[in-house]
This record gives C-alpha cells, sequence and structure tokens, in this order.
C-alpha cells in the first residue's frame, strides 16, 4: 500500500511560543500510522526548537523535519543562506526547493532551483521540488509546458531521483482558497509521474498535491490514484486542522 504524505509548509509564520503549543498539541493527538508520512516545515530559525519539542514529546518517530530552502553551497561568504549540511545538522530530512513563492518573490529560476537539488542529493537531503503554473500559463494552455520545463531544469543534473519528492501546486490555488478541482490535480500528478517514469523509469516517486488544501478536501485528493499527500500551508498552522487531513 503506498504511504500517504502529509507536509506542512509553515512558511513565515509561527513565533517560539506557537511552535511549542504546535507540537504539544500534535502530540497528544497523534497516533502511530504506518501508511502516514508525516513532515513540518518550520522557519529554520525554529528548527532547533521543533526538533527539541519532538524528542521531549516521544514524536520524533513520527513527525520529520524540513527546511523551506536552502543554498547550493556547503558554507562560506553568502549573507543570510543555510546550507543542506546546516539543515541536516539541526534535524531536518527535507528541503522545499523552488516553491512558487521563491520563484516570483525572489526571482529563483528553475536552472537555480536544479542546482539546489543536485546540492542537496549530494548530502542526503531530500528535495521537494515544488512545480505548478500560474492563472495566465494555464488560460493560454501553457500549464504543461511550464511545468515540464520545471521539472526538466530542476533535475537536469539528477541520475539517480531515490529520495526525490515532487509537489505540484498551481499558483493560482495557492494561499487562495481555490484549490485545484481533483480532476485536474489528479490529472496533472499523473503527467508529473509519467514524465518521471520516462526519464528514471521508476513510478513510486511521491508526487504531492499543493494549494488550498484543507479538512474539507484533503481526502478528494488522496483518493484518486496519482496524488501520494499534499503540501499544506494555511491549514497546517493549526495542529488540529493539520491532524483532521489525515487519512
Ligand atoms: P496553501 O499553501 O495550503 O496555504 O495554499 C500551499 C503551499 O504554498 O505550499
Amino acid at each position: 500500500m503506498r504511504k500517504i504524505h502529509l507536509f506542512g509548509n509553515w512558511k513565515m509564520n509561527m513565533l517560539s511560543q506557537e511552535t511549542d503549543s504546535f507540537f504539544t498539541i500534535l502530540a497528544e493527538r497523534l497516533t502511530q500510522s504506518p501508511d502516514l508520512c508525516l513532515a513540518v516545515f518550520p522557519p529554520s530559525v525554529y528548527l532547533e526548537r521543533s526538533r527539541r519539542s519532538i524528542v521531549e514529546l516521544g514524536i520524533a518517530d513520527k513527525v520529520s523535519l524540513g527546511v523551506q530552502n536552502v543554498y547550493h553551497e556547503d558554507k562560506g561568504a553568502f549573507t543570510g543562506e543555510i546550507s543542506p549540511s546546516m539543515a541536516l545538522d539541526l534535524g531536518a530530512s527535507y528541503a522545499i526547493l523552488g516553491h512558487s513563492e521563491r520563484r516570483s518573490l525572489f526571482g529563483e529560476t528553475s536552472e537555480f532551483v536544479g542546482r539546489k537539488v543536485s546540492f542537496c542529493f549530494q548530502k542526503g537531503l531530500r528535495p521537494v521540488l515544488c512545480v505548478g503554473e500560474t492563472l495566465e500559463d494555464r488560460d493560454k494552455g501553457l500549464a504543461w509546458s511550464v511545468v515540464e520545463e520545471q521539472l526538466s531544469k530542476g533535475l537536469l543534473d539528477l541520475s539517480d531521483p531515490s529520495g526525490l519528492l515532487v509537489a505540484y501546486e498551481p499558483v493560482w490555488a495557492i494561499g487562495t482558497g481555490r484549490s485545484a478541482s481533483k480532476e485536474d490535480a489528479q490529472g496533472m500528478c499523473c503527467d508529473i509521474r509519467n514524465w518521471l517514469a520516462k526519464k528514471y523509469d521508476v513510478r513510486d516517486i511521491p508526487v504531492l498535491y499543493g494549494g488550498s488544501v484543507k479538512p474539507e478536501n484533503a481526502g478528494e485528493f488522496f483518493s484518486t490514484e496519482d496524488i501520494d499527500g499534499a503540501l499544506v500551508g494555511g491549514a497546517s498552522l493549526n495542529p488540529k486542522s493539520f491532524l483532521d487531513m489525515i487519512p
């Protein structure tokens, strides 16, 4: 049976006390499930605090941690950046790369994201490569060509994809309350899986959907053939709604 991945991207939210209370409530309600892969992506300044919380609360075997971005160098004069080694050192297992907010607000190109993907692989941090089209792309019938370009440049130097995850996040669905329809999300995730299968000859790379996923619609996405979980922003900030998305 395939695993459902429920990944919570906190973005630039949550202070110390909110972080502590999130994990306390999570620990009270979380039960072990072999078919679930749960991960939280706090701001990196709270990564160590998050790790301490999950260890002290005894849930470190049930919830993993990740970072929302990294740089493609190990160390040096890169003011404001953090490296995969630092993220690993503080307990992260995953790094979100190429999130649409990084692409649109911070000018990250697919080539730049690709460098980070390969560097994370070198270091042993699992990338969650985010891809997705804008509404304008979609209206012009360009959704797949945009996603394909993000995949091919993002994975240009990657010959062995073991450990890779991909998240399809249409830009128009992120933080808008307007999720993609189950059919559209499934269709795109299926196209992504086929593309990955053609390049790597494997069909088990987890493909997640993201964009206004919440307790009311998560089950619909998880019932499809090609959506292996969700990358959740807003609804992951509250531990109760985060847990209510567990199938
Ligand atoms: P959202 O964000 O769930 O708030 O739409 C998803 C994401 O950006 O990963």
